[in-house]
């Protein structure tokens, strides 16, 4: 079978299975009210949870960056491309997080490849949290000896690393599930792996900003060895961390290949993240009104008849099964000028095809309303 034969077969059956995505159009992505092909809506779709990604401050910090150390950083790190604004957003993190050590990656995605890349190799054995995010799940299969274990399963995850004794071990897990929103329990999965010798990486793009102190995330006084962060979530910039022992950083930063052979991220971009942690830590109210919103919109919800999964996070998903299902819902609510997207396999598994809803200190309690009697339309049955 020729390629175009292939891939238009490959195409036509994600077809049939409501599989195929399409880019959306936002006037303006990140902002909680805007247009699509000029007809205003309200956003609930982003992961903008602060609010910050367009907002006044962030767009200053970037100009005040850019004309400070300019836009492109020229080079990898370890050429010409890490400069004062890298080293100063390294130390922001640091003592943001308690950590010692910190090394930027300029996406999540390539952080978690490349940190799981450069650590594991074939005496590694990596047990993940059978929900992780696909970057986790494809750095271990790309790693060779990743196994899932149930979501949240401690007593599954002790037994296996029992059984995996005599191999280097790795825990993996998100701290906050991206399609779920649930946290982990981060604190028994860092004792089973101090307990077995392994180590334990959180992925917490979801919880940074958005829980804990200061918004330290889920990992908050539990001190998971390692510590993945986006900067394009929460904190409303782009690129990546990651925090942990300086042993441990050091070795990363070395035999990272994704680290060494790309171009480091943005200082302008560094530079606008490390003014947001600072703003983060010293303004509690921007977390404060994320926090009021979540609890608003969970009891109205809740009340109205909309059956919530179980999330404490900014990701309040609505199961609802069939991917047809998911999609009509996400139809009916855009008709309604309301923007939540339907999220189905394999970024689910299948038959949880579900609503997305992304919550944002920028939502006022009159949207929040507005989102809930939309959602009522869409009650099952
Ligand atoms: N980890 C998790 C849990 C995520 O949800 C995402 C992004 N959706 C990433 C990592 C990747 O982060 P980035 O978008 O910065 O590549």
């Amino acid at each position: 079978m020729s390629w175009a034969e292939h891939l238009g077969l490959r195409m036509a059956q994600a077809q049939q299975q409501s599989l195929l995505r399409s880019h959306t159009r936002l006037a303006t992505p990140q902002r909680v009210d805007t247009q699509i092909n000029g007809h205003s809506v309200l956003n609930f779709s982003s992961n903008d949870y602060l609010g910050w990604a367009s907002d006044e401050f962030t767009i200053q910090a970037l100009k005040r960056g850019a004309d400070r150390y300019g836009v492109g950083s020229g080079a990898s790190h370890w050429v010409v491309g890490h400069s004062g604004a890298h080293d100063d957003l390294e130390t922001a993190v640091a003592d943001w997080l308690g950590v010692e050590a910190v090394a930027l990656f300029c996406t999540g995605y390539l952080a978690n490849l490349g940190v799981i890349s450069a650590l594991a190799d074939a005496d590694t054995l990596i047990h993940q949290d059978r929900l992780n995010h696909a970057s986790l799940l494809q750095a271990g299969t790309l790693a060779g000896q990743s196994r899932r274990f149930g979501h949240a399963d401690v007593d599954q995850l002790r037994r296996r690393l029992a059984r995996g004794h005599d191999r280097r071990q790795w825990v993996v897990s998100d701290g906050v599930f991206s399609m779920d929103g649930d946290v982990a329990p981060v604190q028994a999965y860092v004792d089973a792996a101090g307990a077995a010798g392994a180590l334990c990486l959180i992925d917490d793009a979801h919880g940074l900003g958005v829980l804990g102190d200061q918004g330290r995330g889920s990992t908050h006084g539990c001190n998971p060895d390692l510590i993945m962060g986006t900067l394009g979530k929460a904190l409303g910039c782009g690129g990546a961390f990651i925090a942990g022992a300086g042993w441990l950083v050091d070795a990363i930063r070395q035999f990272s290949k994704p680290y060494t052979y790309t171009t480091a991220m943005s200082p302008a971009l560094a530079y606008a993240a490390a003014e947001n942690i600072r703003r983060l830590r010293t303004q509690p109210h921007h977390q404060a009104k994320l926090r009021s919103n979540i609890d608003y919109f969970r009891a109205q919800a809740i009340a109205r008849g909309v059956d919530l999964m179980t999330s404490d996070s900014a990701i309040q998903p609505w199961l609802l099964g069939s991917n047809e299902r998911a999609l009509a819902a996400s139809e009916r609510l855009k008709s309604a000028g309301l923007w939540v997207s339907a999220i189905r396999p394999p970024t689910v598994p299948a038959g949880t095809a579900r609503l997305r809803i992304a919550l944002s200190a920028a939502h006022t309690q009159s949207q929040l309303d507005q989102l809930c009697d939309g959602l009522v339309t869409c009650i099952p049955g």
